[in-house]
């Protein structure tokens, strides 16, 4: 593809973009996923046609590097897995949200964030005007550790050129990190959660937004009025980020 052709393809998915994410403004609620009392947010929807989405959706360059994934023995974590889990969703997503591996049921299904903590951020999403179909989601390693253990040093160096392959062609204005495993191996930080929220961070020149992984939100009601706040920003940086790209 010549270098013309090449920037009419980019500009043209970048409008795209902006013409999907601009159509229609909503009210969604937290209250059914996280309990927030009364609060309210304005969000804009992206509700593509089916037509649209196939054409900001194309990616064979994700296709093959699933392949890869697939066969994949770089780090020892292949020996135990049921499925490898590549990713999922929109592959011409705004948005990413990054959590720390698979877990039981991801590895079983090979896909990332079903079970009860999936379900949970698909609450979450609803409450600010996305749904699966806005938004690509995937994992700092693709298999599962057994147990469900920490990531290893040596398991997320061998993995982490797979998730920065999928953000390069995915190109998001936005990514959110889910958990602290998440947040701390993607920004190269052993900073905690309470100040990874608290701070700006860049990946790559992608603005990231920390939050607590749904699973953790489960386990703490605690968390869900700090997340609901997390949210707010992700939405508003989100639509912000939109209009200037
Ligand atoms: S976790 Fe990543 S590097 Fe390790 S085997 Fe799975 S795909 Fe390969």
């Amino acid at each position: 593809m010549n270098n013309s052709a090449e920037n009419t393809n980019v500009s043209l998915k970048k409008y795209l973009k902006r013409l999907l994410l601009n159509d229609h403004v909503v009210l969604h609620n937290f209250e059914d996923c996280c309990g927030s009392p009364e609060e309210k947010i304005m969000v804009k929807t992206s509700p593509a046609g089916e037509e649209e989405k196939e054409m900001v959706s194309g990616g064979s360059d994700l296709d093959s590097l699933e392949k890869a994934v697939t066969g994949c023995r770089r780090c020892e974590l292949y020996r135990t897995r049921n499925n490898t889990v590549f990713g999922a969703g929109n592959r011409a997503a705004s948005i990413v949200f990054i959590g720390e591996a698979p877990g039981r049921d991801e590895d079983l299904q090979g896909i990332p964030f079903v079970g009860r903590a999936g379900k949970l951020l698909d609450k979450i999403l609803e409450a600010i005007g996305f749904s699966r179909d806005d938004i690509y989601i995937a994992n700092i390693l693709k298999c599962r550790p057994p147990g469900n253990r920490d990531p290893k040093e040596e398991e997320v160096e061998a993995c982490e050129r797979y998730l920065a392959a999928q953000l390069k062609s995915i190109d998001p204005v936005l990514i959110c990190a889910l958990g602290r495993v998440a947040a701390q191996n993607l920004l190269k930080t052993k900073a905690s959660l309470k100040v990874l929220r608290e701070s700006e961070h860049y990946y790559n020149g992608i603005r990231v937004v920390a939050t607590y992984h749904p699973a953790a939100l489960l386990r703490n009601p605690a968390y869900k009025r700090p997340t609901w706040e997390d949210m707010k920003l992700l939405r508003r940086l989100h639509d912000e980020a939109l209009e200037t790209r």
